[in-house]
């Protein structure tokens, strides 16, 4: 628990900073912050993490980036994540364009869940927002759904001009695939310039579109994953919406349940907050798994109340560093 009596009990663990697309609000074209890949925390070093966190407790981990599927040694992360007592989950977060011929190893290798980026169903707009070609993603989608996985969802950042039209098009697909659509209010996170009054698409504004065309029924009782989404259900579609309100609700951080691991080892209690706890240097040095507990404990005590992006929010590290 931490000290405001939220229970924390999902680990986001970033992977790698690297990815194969560039993201408009995430990795912008002509980045180049990239992490030495000695700072990288290795397979063991993650699974060593995973293993402190789930005797402390952690029961959720999720895997992710950058990209999660250009790291080489991910079905070994993976498995060794899946060999420990304690771990009840193991989610991916994916762009899903290399997802296609890996699902099924994945799937055998213990991974539970995976939440799929989607952006966009037109070509064109897909590509403008990535840089990314959407027929992989939507191959990647078929793998994974064929795969078995316990779930799959789709997520969505909307943009104001950007690719807001694609809203109805993204929740009918949704449906005719039986796939929760989640849509994720931008964040400014990695740079400030996307996030401007111009660009930004509340999701109460994107309930409203929904609600003219549909009628939303909430589902409070949900047990739709573990994040921070409220769900409903689109009466004559069938389709389950969550909507991520990470701006514009104000209780957004309540329920809380997350820290996240960054791919240079570093424990970040909240996203929305600078604060990092060095975790690589205790890994690198330290025998005993106490002192990596002890850096977790520490993190978790320092836990933010609620994020700082309402409050001119400076960003100093990638989305894709820290791990989205
Ligand atoms: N590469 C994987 C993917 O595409 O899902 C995993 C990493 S990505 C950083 C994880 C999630 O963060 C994606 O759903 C992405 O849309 C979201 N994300 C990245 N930057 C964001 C931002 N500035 N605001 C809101 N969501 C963001």
């Amino acid at each position: 628990m931490d000290a405001f009596g939220r229970t924390v009990d999902y680990l986001r663990i970033s992977v790698t900073d690297r990815c194969n697309e560039r993201c408009l609000y995430c990795m912008p074209e002509g980045y180049k912050g990239w992490e030495r890949q000695q700072d990288h925390l290795t397979a063991d070093e993650i699974i060593r993490v995973v293993r402190v966190a789930a005797s402390m407790g952690f029961r959720k981990f999720r895997l992710t980036g950058g990209e999660p599927l250009v790291r080489r040694d991910l079905l070994e992360i993976v498995r060794g994540m899946k060999a420990i007592q304690g771990v009840e989950v193991i989610g991916l977060s994916t762009n899903a364009t290399k997802l296609a011929p890996l699902a099924q190893s994945l799937r055998d290798a213990g991974l539970s869940t995976v939440n799929i980026s989607l952006d966009a169903l037109d070509a064109e707009i897909y590509r403008r927002v990535t840089g990314g070609n959407v027929a992989d993603v939507l191959a990647g989608i078929r793998a994974a759904v064929a795969a078995g996985f316990e779930r799959v969802k789709l997520n969505a950042v909307l943009m104001r001009g950007v690719n807001e039209h694609e809203l109805w098009p993204l929740v009918l697909f949704a449906a005719e695939h039986g796939l929760p659509l989640r849509l994720i209010e931008l964040m400014p996170v990695t740079t400030t310039d996307v996030l401007t009054e111009k660009n930004f698409f509340p999701v109460s504004e994107a309930m409203e579109l929904l609600s003219q065309r549909d009628e939303l029924i909430a589902q409070p009782s949900a047990q739709i994953g573990w994040g921070p989404a409220k769900y409903y259900k689109l009466r004559h579609t069938g389709a389950l919406v969550g909507f991520i309100g990470a701006m514009t609700n104000l209780h957004f951080c309540e329920t809380c349940n997350k820290m996240r691991l960054t791919a240079d080892g570093k424990i970040r209690p909240c996203l929305g907050d600078h604060g990092e706890l060095d975790l690589r240097e205790t890994l690198r040095t330290a025998k005993s798994d106490e002192a990596v507990r002890e850096v977790l404990v520490a993190a978790l005590a320092r836990k933010p109340l609620e994020h700082s992006f309402r409050d001119q929010f400076k960003p100093n590290r990638p989305m894709t560093a820290i791990g989205g």
